[in-house]
């Protein structure tokens, strides 16, 4: 009998991660698939509801900063390759609170690092596979993008933690000769996001009538990549990456944040039926967020000619679906906006 291949996904019910889930228990029947969360205010298993009973997928709750208990699952689990995504993920967060992200992010990833040598040891297909983000390249100006060969300069304490990670899962692999593969990624949207990020938060806004806060000047450009393209992307890297290599993942899709407010405000009307401009009327500008990077921009040349990914929607597609999914999921939106999320936003958002 054949036994299956068991792949570690953490971090798996969040925003991206319960995409990559769905997507390996979906197109790999033969993969048994963990998915390891600690379930924090991010993680949500409504995300995962239509799999839940696959037979080959496994939901742990556990603390990638519980060292014990992350050596434990691996000395009694044999994973054949991890896909870490479990993070804190959103930058206003960390600069309250930088500490959590040190903890998850640095010392979380340095925990499953050190319990992944003993697995890589006796399983030369062994992969360790760290999602990560293209912040950790810091800011640029009006021009240029980055590359896998961008120095690193990051800027604010969720980028720090991040980059920091990436350095530990590289020094891994240089030291004690872990095989790796880390991607960094753009700005993601689509179902299942926490409405903390800027795409949901404005559609929930614009539900409840509320303002939409645009930080600064409103120039701030984000690339943009719908998440099952970054689903996908994963799935391509995981498999059929270069051991010891990074892939920057991008949409080729660059907006200015008030553009980007603009266009999400046109669609939503024209969805609800409402008359042109009625919900750009609540956008505000809001005290620019400390540290606030310029423009990031992704070239994604590298996983489009070595690999042959590209994203496979539009903006406009990716993001009709994404209200098309807000709209139709707005017992999700209410759930995950009832309890901490309160405290949160009347702390970020004082002024409004
Ligand atoms: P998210 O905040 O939606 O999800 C993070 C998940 O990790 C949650 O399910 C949470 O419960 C879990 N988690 C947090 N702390 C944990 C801990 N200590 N132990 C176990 N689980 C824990 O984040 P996301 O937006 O889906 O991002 C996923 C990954 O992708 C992160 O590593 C992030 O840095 C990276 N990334 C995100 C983007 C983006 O645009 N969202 C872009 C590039 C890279």
């Amino acid at each position: 009998k054949r036994i299956p291949k068991k792949i570690l996904i953490t971090g798996g019910a969040g925003f991206i991660g319960s995409h990559v889930v769905r997507q390996f228990v979906e197109t790999y029947q033969e993969y048994q698939v963990y998915n390891l969360d600690k379930l924090t205010y991010a993680g949500n298993l409504e995300n995962l509801k239509d799999i839940e009973n696959a037979p080959n997928y496994t939901f742990i709750k556990g603390d990638i900063t519980d060292s014990e208990f992350i050596t434990d699952l691996f000395s009694k689990t044999k994973f054949d390759g991890i896909i870490h995504l479990a993070a804190e993920s959103h930058v206003d967060r960390s600069i309250t609170d930088p500490m959590a992200f040190v903890k998850t992010n640095v010392i979380g990833t340095v925990n499953l690092l050190n319990a992944s040598l003993k697995l890589a040891n006796g399983n030369p297909s062994f992969r360790f596979y760290h999602i990560s983000t293209d912040e950790v390249y810091g800011t640029l100006g009006e021009t240029g993008f980055f590359s896998e060969t961008t120095p690193y300069s990051p800027r604010s304490p969720y980028s720090a933690s991040k980059a920091s990670s990436d350095h530990f899962v590289r020094a891994y692999g240089e030291t004690y000769g872990l095989p790796y593969v880390i991607s960094n990624c753009s700005n993601n949207y689509g179902p299942n996001q926490f409405p903390e990020k800027l795409i949901p938060l404005f559609i929930n806004n614009i539900l409840h009538n509320k303002s939409l806060p645009v930080y600064g000047d409103g120039n701030y450009t984000r690339d943009w990549l719908y998440v099952m393209d970054h689903a996908k992307a994963i799935d391509l890297i995981f498999h059929k990456g270069e051991k010891g290599e990074t892939y920057n993942v991008g949409g080729f899709n660059e907006w200015k944040n008030i553009d980007l407010t603009r266009l999400l405000c046109r669609l939503m009307e024209k969805k609800l039926n409402r008359e042109e401009g009625s919900f750009e009327k609540l956008i505000i500008y809001v005290q620019d967020r400390p540290g606030h990077d310029l423009r990031y921009a992704i070239d994604a040349s590298k996983i489009k000619n070595e690999l042959g990914w590209s994203p496979t929607v539009t903006f406009e597609q990716g993001l009709g679906q994404t209200i098309e999914w807000y709209l139709t999921n707005q017992d999700w939106l209410n759930h995950v906006t009832s309890g901490e999320y309160k405290e949160y936003y009347k702390k970020q958002y004082q002024q409004l």
